[in-house]
């Protein structure tokens, strides 16, 4: 599992998610949560370079420095018991429309991934802190990824690869979506009736 957690961090810092060894992945574990080291570039993260922490993100070994948003981590675990993954990115995209403060909303029904009708952003505080911890908690309710207003993306899943995907469909989200604003059109949401539709098309399929 946490070898999955090597392979992904890599692939998301390959696809320009992760820039200035930003962004940060955790797996759940029966003592707590396996997350990204703090300061070391993705290339050269390794399994003995992952960090184990308790449920408060309390480190088990103190001679390694978890990423500098566990308490993200520690919070979105805490407050989803469902979630068995937590996937945070720079992505590009996503990155800058949370630079707007703005919602992804439902011009394409793939937002529904995400768990409603939009992708909300959450209320800005300073990275790293309890505060963006509590305010990604609260955008998350009902959802399982938001954008962190002028920062970046958190996703939740049941496993790694859930919230991993999830985070890449919010950075596509985003681009598509801002392609269109930069085209100049207006983009045209889907209603109520026509996503509740979409939705139960996921249900038929099974997702
Ligand atoms: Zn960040």
């Amino acid at each position: 599992m946490s070898g999955s957690l090597v392979t992904a961090a890599r692939r998301l810092d390959a696809l320009g998610f992760m820039p200035s060894k930003s962004g940060n992945l955790s797996v759940r574990t029966p003592r707590g949560f396996r997350i990204t080291p703090a300061g070391l570039p993705y290339a050269e993260l390794t399994e003995d370079a992952l960090v184990e922490c308790d449920a408060d993100g309390v480190p088990f070994s103190a001679s390694r420095r978890p990423s500098s948003e566990w308490r993200l981590h520690a919070t979105l675990y805490a407050a989803r018991p469902e979630a068995e993954a937590v996937v945070h990115t720079h992505s590009p995209s996503a990155t800058a429309l949370s630079c707007a403060r703005q919602p992804i909303p439902p011009f394409h029904y793939m937002v529904l991934l995400a768990g409603g009708t939009d992708i909300p952003c959450a209320r800005h505080a300073t990275f790293g802190t309890e505060d963006l911890a509590v305010e990604a908690a609260v955008a998350l309710v009902g959802r399982r990824a938001c954008l962190l207003a002028n920062h970046g993306v958190v996703a939740i899943g049941a496993s790694l690869s859930a919230a991993e995907t999830l985070a890449m469909e919010v950075e596509n989200l985003a681009s598509q979506y801002l392609a269109l604003l930069a085209a100049g059109l207006q983009p045209v949401m889907l209603d109520e009736a026509e996503l509740d539709e979409a939705r139960m098309q996921f249900d038929s399929y099974g997702r």
